[in-house]
This record gives structure tokens, C-alpha cells and sequence, in this order.
């Protein structure tokens, strides 16, 4: 297909002023109404007819002073003719062309009979090449041609018998006969070449004018399904796909701009949160399919109940905000949600099936308990979350004296939401080392970075993230990040040490633990033999008699396997002979008393014992002080965490001890 430009170009070359000769079988090819070409026709025409005048006139007076009435009849008919092309040239018919030639012909050899052939009759065969070979193409310039060779040859005939009343050299006569013939062909000719080029230029004219068409039609559709599919694009990434509902995001755009609106006019606006509640059981007893419908039932329900201008979003599973443009006052309030519970007096049909449902409910007020938008939605879930504790079918007010601890929890798991979004979880490394202080292995922790460059510690985020169920995600980031670097590790001339990784129990319970780990190993190209997973011992206890078949699959990958924690639990010595692990892991806090407390002495060895006997590894961890150290040292642990050795690195630095080998305070 050509470009844009080479469609322009041929166009631009073509251009209707370039052509000065034009004849009438133009109008075969010119579409009606191209007004431009029309003109230049005529212009044509009415030129021949001005010549022609300049012509008649010198032709009308010989023919007076000759008192040769044909010739003078002849010539006023030759310019009429010209003259109606000229005006009227789409109605040029057959007729008028042929008698035009016609005329042309017979005042030519009318003047050449009566005058000679050295006589203003060789002009007139010369037009009537002209014409016939613009009316009629090649065939009207041989046509014309042969008529004069024929006679030319009657009248040199004529001639010679001396039955006209002129004579003439027989050179000269067939010089000129030559000529005008000749003369007439090439003008005939030339008209004929400039016509086919014309003709040729019009139909690439007409061909480029329907392909622009025809692309033109293209984009068009190109462009309207584009902007369909913005506008689907766009709908999706705002709205809730199944109750078409705006979702969390769209919600908050919409609330920012009515507070900004609310605050200029001293308006009040609430913000309520709707919770069904024990959805969950919804969908265990009926199925997804069922839950699916009530979401879609209960979604317009609450249009229905709420005023055109109110704002109506899914923001959870079974969670719903709605924002009131406008509240006549705080005490409005409470009259509000008992409007709003009756959509949930009517039981919704699953499949047949009445099923009673009902709703919690949590209101937020702007200004009073808010003047953000995020605020007041976390307010008003707040409250829900509050009213949950009252049973269902309650509701709360907010409270900000009340309710700030849940608040803030509400804020970090609304923080946490978007650092999952945007991957800021990044592992440091803390050394482990052997009884040298050699670094033989990792451990990844998690550290999440703040945009202002601060980091926060575990201990600010990992519960709430177990608690919102954010722990999954965030698990896998860390885990994918840790595998990467050390992948690279030996890439980078660093030896290839394993790295341990905290797994979660809620990610240990996950059906997809298993895949998910696969995935990422192969990902990253890290060898499974230097991934250690770490699980907590009631991380394991928890998952019941399935734990041994889980850990026998991690293992199956190539990872090794750490019991963290291990003691704290409530583990039976007899069921952790079955674990397929490696190693546990002594916690700091049966380290920190050691050496002198005896109590934690004798439960540290005994630990190591056992572990040693069921051909475990033993790590110890929070090591601070050289006296640990040196007890376990002689306890025969095996290898050792701690600030004694390093704190936990960026991996910048830790990869900067690994290449000395050793722990950042032992010599
Ligand atoms: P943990 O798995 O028992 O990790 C050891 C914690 O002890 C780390 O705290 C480490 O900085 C700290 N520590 C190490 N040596 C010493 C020492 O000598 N003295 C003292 N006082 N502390 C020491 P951190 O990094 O704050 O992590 C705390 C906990 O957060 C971890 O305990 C782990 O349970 C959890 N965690 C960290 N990262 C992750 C992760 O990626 N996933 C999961 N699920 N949990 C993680
Ligand atoms: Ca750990
Ligand atoms: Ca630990």
C-alpha cells in the first residue's frame, strides 16, 4: 500500500492548469460538476472562437470582394459552429462536431478548387485534422489525413488535365499538399499525445481519489473502534466489572472533588460504608454463581434506594461505599441509614431459593470527621468495622475520639494496597556465618521503602499484612526479589551462597505455594538447592497432618527447609521426627538469657540435642555478644545469626561482606 506522500505527489503533477489543450471527449471523463475542468473547456473553445473571429473577418471580406456568396455562407457557418462549442460545450452533439469537420473540409477544398492549392484552403485542412483528431482520436487524424491525400490527388489530377482554372508548378503543388497534410498530422498528433496523457492522468486521478477514499473510510473505523475501545479500557479500570458499579479508586476521584466542592459552599457530605454481613457463607452453602447474583441483586437495590445525585461503588468483596452529596445536618444522619437498611428487609432468590440477608453500616461526615477524602472513606469503614462487633444489621456513627487505633490500622492496610501495587518491598540480608565467622548463607528480610526514602521495619507491616491478606502478595515480591539477586551472586564473582526466606504461614497454607515457588525459580534461574524456605513451627503446626505432604514437595523442588522460631510452638517432639526439614532455627529469645541464666542453658542445649539426634542443622539467632557465642560455640551449634555478626544489609553492602567472606565484627 503507498504512503500518504506518494498519494499526494501524482496528484499535485496532474493539476487541471497544466492541460491547455482540452477537446470535447473530455466530458466523457470528467465527473460532472468539476467545475474547474468544465472552465478550462470552454476556455478553450471560446480562444478557437476569438481566433476564429480574427479569422472570419479578413476570409468574409475576400469572399465579398470575390462576390463569392458559398464561401461567405461557408465561413459565418464554420464560426457559428465554433462559437456554440464555445458557449454551450456539453451539448457539442455528434451532430454539430461532425458537420464542424464537415465544413472544415469543404471550405478547404472549396478554396483550393477555386484558388489554387496556394490558398488559405491548406488552413482549413489543417483545422479539420485538428478537430477530427480531438473528436475522434486516431482514427479521426487518419480519417481526415486520407480525405485530403485523395484530394489532393483529385485535384493535382484536375490539374494536369487543365480542367481547373489555375495552375501550378507540379513540385510546388505536391510541396504544399505535403505540407498541409503533414502540418495537420503533427498538430493532430500532438493533441492526440496531450489527450492520452490527460486521459491517463485523469484515471490515476480517480484511481488515488478512491484508494484516499477508501483509506479514508478505513481510518475512520479504525478510529471508532479505538475510541470504543478507550471507552471499554477506560470503563474497566473504573468500574467493577461485575455489579458495574464505580469501584475503590473511581469512588475516592469522585469524593475528592466533592469535598473540594462541599468545603467552598459550607456544604455536609456523608460517606457510608455497606458490609453484608457473613457473605462467606453465601458462598460456601450456595456457590460463587449465587454470591455472583446477590452482589448484582444488592447493587440495585442501593441505586434504586439512594437519590440520582448520591454515588453508589462496590469497594470490596461484599463492600459497598455510597457518598450523599448532601446532608441537611449531622442529625440527619442516623435517619439516613434507617432508609437505607430496607433494601436488605426484602430476601434475595438464589436459584429458587429465599435467602434473608443483612447489612452493617458506618457513616462518616464532612467536615466533622474528615476533610480528605481517604480519611473519611477509612472513617466511614471505621465505623463498620465497629458496627460489625454489635452483630448484624447494625450501625455505627463515627467516632474519631473512639476510633483512631482503627484508623490508622485501616491506613496502613490502604498504604499496604498500593506498595503491593507498586513493588516497594525489598529484601535486606542478614549473614549467617560458621563458628569462623564465615558468611555461608542469608537470610531475606523484608523492608518496605517509603517514597521519602525512609524504610519501615517488619514489625510495622507483616502482621497487618497477615491480617488483610496482603501477606501472599507481599511474600511472593520478596521471595522473587531475593531469588533474583542471588542468582546473580556468581554472575558477579560472589560466592554462591544459599539464601533463606520467610514464608508466611498464610502463604504456607496457599494451595499455589508450591507453583508459585517453581515459577519463580525458574524465573530467576536460581538453583532450588539455594533457596531455604524458613516456616515458622506453628506456621507448620497449623496446617495439621497436610504440613508433612507440603514440606515434602517444597523439598521435592530442591529447596531446603527451616523450622523459625523452633521451641515456641507447641510442637510434639514425636510428630517433629516425621518433618521432612533441614534445619531449625534456636530463637533470640532462648539466646538472649544465655550464658549465665541456667534455666535457658539447659533448654538451649537440650534443643540442639534433640535437633543434632533427628540430624538437624541448628541456627542460632540473635547472637549479639561474644559470650553467646562462645556457649554456643561449645553447644556445638552450627551456624549463627546476630548483630554480633552483622545487622541485617541492603543488598548492596551484604554483597560487600560476601566478597570478604566474613561477618562485619569478627576478625
Ligand atoms: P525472624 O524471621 O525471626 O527474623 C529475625 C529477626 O531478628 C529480624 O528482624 C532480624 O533483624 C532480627 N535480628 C537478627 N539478629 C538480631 C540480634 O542480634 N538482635 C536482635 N535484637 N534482633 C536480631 P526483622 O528484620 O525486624 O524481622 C522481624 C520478623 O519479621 C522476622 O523474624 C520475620 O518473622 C518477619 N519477616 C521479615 N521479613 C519477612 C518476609 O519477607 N516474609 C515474612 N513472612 N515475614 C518476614
Ligand atoms: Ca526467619
Ligand atoms: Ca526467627
Amino acid at each position: 500500500m503507498q504512503n500518504e506522500d506518494e498519494l499526494m505527489r501524482p496528484e499535485e503533477t496532474i493539476s487541471p492548469r497544466d492541460y491547455r489543450f482540452i477537446d470535447s471527449r473530455l466530458w466523457r471523463l470528467v465527473p460532472k460538476g468539476q467545475k474547474a475542468l468544465e472552465d478550462i473547456s470552454r476556455g478553450f473553445f471560446r480562444l478557437a472562437s476569438a481566433i476564429g473571429c480574427g479569422v472570419l473577418i479578413p476570409n468574409l471580406a475576400f469572399a465579398i470582394r470575390e462576390g463569392d456568396i458559398f464561401l461567405f455562407v461557408l465561413n459565418c457557418a464554420c464560426f457559428a459552429m465554433v462559437a456554440a462549442l464555445a458557449l454551450w460545450p456539453r451539448k457539442a452533439n455528434r451532430l454539430l462536431r461532425a458537420s464542424l469537420i464537415v465544413a472544415f473540409f469543404v471550405l478547404g477544398t472549396y478554396q483550393e478548387l477555386r484558388f489554387g492549392v496556394v490558398s488559405a484552403g491548406g488552413a482549413w485542412f489543417c483545422s479539420a485534422t485538428l478537430f477530427a483528431t480531438m473528436f475522434y482520436g486516431l482514427l479521426g487524424l487518419v480519417l481526415s489525413c486520407g480525405s485530403q491525400v485523395l484530394t489532393c490527388l483529385v485535384l493535382g489530377f484536375a490539374m494536369a488535365s487543365g480542367r481547373l482554372g489555375w495552375e501550378c508548378d507540379t513540385l510546388a503543388f505536391v510541396a504544399f499538399s505535403i505540407g498541409t497534410i503533414g502540418l495537420g498530422s503533427v498538430a493532430g498528433l500532438a493533441t492526440e499525445t496531450l489527450y492520452e496523457r490527460l486521459r491517463l492522468s485523469f484515471d490515476l486521478r480517480r484511481e488515488l481519489a478512491s484508494e484516499l477514499d477508501a483509506r479514508k473510510g478505513e481510518l475512520e473505523r479504525e478510529t471508532a473502534v479505538r475510541h470504543d475501545a478507550e471507552l471499554r479500557a477506560d470503563f474497566l479500570e473504573t468500574h467493577d466489572q461485575l455489579t458495574r458499579l464505580p469501584n475503590r479508586e473511581s469512588f475516592e476521584r469522585s469524593l475528592r472533588e466533592a469535598v473540594r466542592a462541599a468545603a467552598g459552599r459550607g456544604r455536609i457530605l456523608g460517606v457510608m460504608a455497606i458490609g453484608i454481613d457473613r457473605f462467606m457463607r453465601i458462598n460456601e452453602t450456595h456457590g460463587p454463581g449465587a454470591s455472583d447474583a446477590i452482589l448484582i441483586e444488592t447493587a440495585g437495590r442501593l441505586l434504586a434506594a439512594f437519590r440520582s445525585d448520591d454515588l453508589v461503588a462496590r469497594s470490596g468483596e461484599a463492600d459497598f461505599l455510597v457518598l450523599l452529596s448532601d446532608v441537611k445536618s449531622p442529625e440527619d444522619a442516623k435517619d439516613i441509614i434507617e432508609k437505607i437498611k430496607r433494601p436488605f428487609d426484602r430476601s434475595f432468590n438464589v436459584g429458587g431459593q429465599e435467602v434473608g440477608l443483612s447489612a452493617s453500616f458506618g457513616l462518616a461526615l464532612f467536615p466533622n470527621d474528615g476533610d480528605r477524602a481517604e480519611e473519611l472513606i477509612l472513617a466511614a469503614e471505621a465505623a463498620l468495622r465497629l458496627s460489625n462487633e454489635d452483630g448484624p444489621g447494625s450501625y455505627r456513627l463515627f467516632d474519631a475520639s473512639l476510633h483512631a487505633r482503627l484508623v490508622k490500622k485501616l491506613l496502613i492496610e490502604h498504604e499496604l494496597r498500593a506498595a503491593i501495587r507498586s513493588g516497594s518491598f525489598i529484601p535486606w540480608y542478614q549473614p549467617k556465618v560458621d563458628c569462623l565467622g564465615r558468611i555461608i548463607g542469608a537470610e531475606a528480610l523484608a523492608r518496605w521503602s517509603l517514597p521519602d526514602g525512609s524504610l519501615r521495619q517488619p514489625a510495622d507491616f507483616i502482621a497487618a499484612a497477615e491480617r488483610s491478606g496482603f501477606i501472599g502478595d507481599l511474600g511472593r515480591i520478596v521471595l522473587f526479589k531475593s531469588c533474583e539477586r542471588a542468582a546473580s551472586w556468581p554472575r558477579s564473582g560472589l560466592e554462591p551462597i544459599p539464601v533463606s526466606v520467610n514464608l508466611s504461614p498464610y502463604q504456607f497454607r496457599s494451595e499455589d505455594i508450591v507453583k508459585d515457588i517453581r515459577s519463580i525459580l525458574g524465573t530467576t534461574g536460581l538453583e532450588p538447592s539455594r533457596l531455604d524456605l524458613e516456616i515458622t513451627e506453628s506456621g507448620i503446626m497449623e496446617e495439621g497432618t497436610g504440613a508433612i505432604e507440603k514440606l515434602a514437595e517444597l523439598k521435592a523442588l530442591g529447596c531446603s527447609i527451616s523450622i523459625d522460631d523452633f521451641g515456641t510452638g507447641y510442637s510434639s517432639f514425636a510428630t517433629l521426627r516425621d518433618y521432612p526439614v533441614d534445619c531449625v532455627k534456636l530463637p533470640q529469645s532462648f539466646v538472649e538469657p544465655l550464658p549465665a541464666d541456667g534455666r535457658a542453658s539447659t533448654i538451649a542445649s537440650a534443643v540442639i540435642a534433640l535437633a543434632h539426634s533427628l540430624d538437624f542443622r541448628v541456627v542460632a539467632e540473635g547472637v549479639e555478644n561474644r559470650e553467646q557465642f562462645a556457649w554456643l560455640d561449645h553447644a556445638a551449634c552450627d551456624q549463627y545469626q546476630g548483630f554480633l555478626f552483622s545487622k541485617p544489609l541492603p543488598a548492596e553492602d551484604f554483597e560487600l561482606a560476601l566478597a570478604k567472606g566474613l561477618g562485619a565484627t569478627v576478625e
